[in-house]
């Protein structure tokens, strides 16, 4: 994994994966800069953001966060993707049932291809549509132990568990030894 060499002060590469539209890019806005922009185009291209947190002991963490256009779904690039990544974090929208199939799908193919102790996390995101949920919490929820994973639902739209989600995957992380 990538983590530096400094038991205090870790930085790690986390990708985002997960159907178009699901609010990868929202998410990552609203963890870097705070906000959250319903107009906001389609991701062009690749884009690399960073933003540092700092643990209640004391550890501080850098994720560089990976989010691209969906270049990932092309199965070829995924790998090229997700390589050298300590986090993955695996999106759905509570609203799309199609969107849980497919984060069932990257949970797959990150045990066969991932890094053996990267740590993942599943979130359900576009928690504040809950009149139009047809993800069950209890669904999310099952899937995520199943596979020894992190599960939180979020939403971009009003920050809800957005820090939290960032803050629980740090806790997760493995600390190199001194
Ligand atoms: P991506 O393709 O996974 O990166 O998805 P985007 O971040 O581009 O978001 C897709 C659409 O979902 C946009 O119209 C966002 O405004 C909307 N969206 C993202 N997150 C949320 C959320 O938490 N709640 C609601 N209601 N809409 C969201
Ligand atoms: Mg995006």
């Amino acid at each position: 994994s990538s983590e530096n060499a400094d038991a205090k002060n870790l930085r790690v590469k986390l990708v985002l994966l997960g159907d178009s539209g699901v609010g990868k890019s929202c998410i990552v806005l609203r963890f870097v800069r705070g906000e959250f922009d319903a107009t906001s185009k389609v991701t062009v291209g690749a884009s690399f953001l960073s933003q540092t947190i700092a643990l209640q002991d004391s550890t501080t963490v850098k994720f560089e966060i990976w989010d691209t256009a969906g270049q990932e779904r092309y199965s070829a690039l995924a790998p090229l993707y997700y390589r050298g990544a300590a986090v993955a974090v695996i999106v759905y929208d509570i609203t799309s049932p199609e969107s849980f199939k497919k984060a069932q799908y990257w949970v797959k193919e990150l045990q066969k291809h991932g890094a053996p102790d990267i740590v993942m996390a599943l979130v359900g995101n576009k928690a504040d549509l809950h009149e139009k949920r047809e993800v069950l919490t209890d669904d999310g929820m099952e899937l995520a132990e199943k596979n020894g994973m992190f599960f939180i639902e979020t939403s971009a739209k009003t920050a809800d568990n957005i820090n939290q989600l960032f803050e629980e995957i740090g806790k997760r992380l493995p600390r190199p030894s001194p």
